[in-house]
């Protein structure tokens, strides 16, 4: 007997098993680009398990029947599993090259970074950075990367939670497995789409204000997990006159 409950009210991964020969393989599906991490709750009599049950799994992006876990089945033994899993977007694997040195998110103008790391507004306990940028102004990619979420459909915003999700965004995969968000992009403000393979500077897409916003930024972050929340990283920019370092909030930087 073997039941599944998702600790996640909304699917994109699907859990499933099957037995084959004396081995019940339990297997996970991903039609998103990016990784998920899962996390195995197992609660069994009569199985064996060849090793100890690893802490999480890392589910790659796209990935078909790919084995979670293996049980073999005792000889003459009646068994039963249960699990139950959780999830969450990003590579709990991913090592951030704290060695990278990041673009700024614009190639012309100068803008302030108004809410830097753990910034007292919207970014406690979030290493995310906020630049205020004109409505349509170009965004550019910070590092080179695949394009793995788009959202673009959205034009509400407002200053407050019941716009939350409200918010347009191109996510990045980076090769160390760590995925960078560009937020708030106006109604159709993606300039690449799903898949793309985006260079440090290219176009990704155009600043606006919906999701949770009181006007038109920019919000970066780079983000991993660990399987139960989201842990983001502050990361080094070359800023003007080829400095290079981490930003502070309320000054004012140019690309070039
Ligand atoms: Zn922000």
């Amino acid at each position: 007997m073997l039941s599944v409950t998702s600790l996640l009210a909304q699917e994109r991964i699907k859990i499933y098993d099957a037995q084959v020969g004396q081995r019940i393989l339990v297997y996970a599906d991903n039609p998103d680009l990016f990784p998920y991490t899962i996390r195995l709750q197992i609660d069994q009599t009569g199985l064996d398990t060849n090793k100890p049950m690893p802490e999480f799994v890392v589910l790659p992006g796209n990935e078909k029947r790919f084995v979670i876990a293996t049980f073999y089945i005792k000889r003459n033994i009646p068994w039963k599993v249960n699990y139950k899993f959780q999830y969450m977007e990003g590579d709990a694997n991913a090592v951030h090259n704290d060695d990278y040195v990041y673009q700024l998110p614009f190639k012309e103008g100068r803008y302030m970074m108004s809410q830097g790391y753990n910034g007292p507004s919207t970014h406690q306990g979030v290493n995310a950075l906020d630049f205020t940028m004109p409505e349509g102004e170009i965004i550019v990619a910070a590092r080179n990367g695949k394009v793995v979420m788009v959202k673009e459909d959205s034009d509400r915003g407002c200053p407050s939670d019941d716009c939350l999700t409200d918010g347009n965004f191109v996510r990045i995969l980076h090769d160390d497995g760590t995925i960078a968000e560009y937020h708030h992009l106006q109604l159709n403000g993606a300039i690449v789409k799903l898949g793309d393979i985006v260079e440090q500077g290219q176009e990704i897409g155009k600043c606006g204000d919906t999701g949770y916003a009181t006007g038109p930024h920019l919000h970066f972050t780079v983000f991993k997990t660990d399987g139960i929340r989201q842990i983001t990283i502050k990361t080094k920019f070359k800023y003007q006159h080829n400095k290079i370092g981490f930003l502070k909030p309320g000054m004012m930087y140019s690309a070039f």
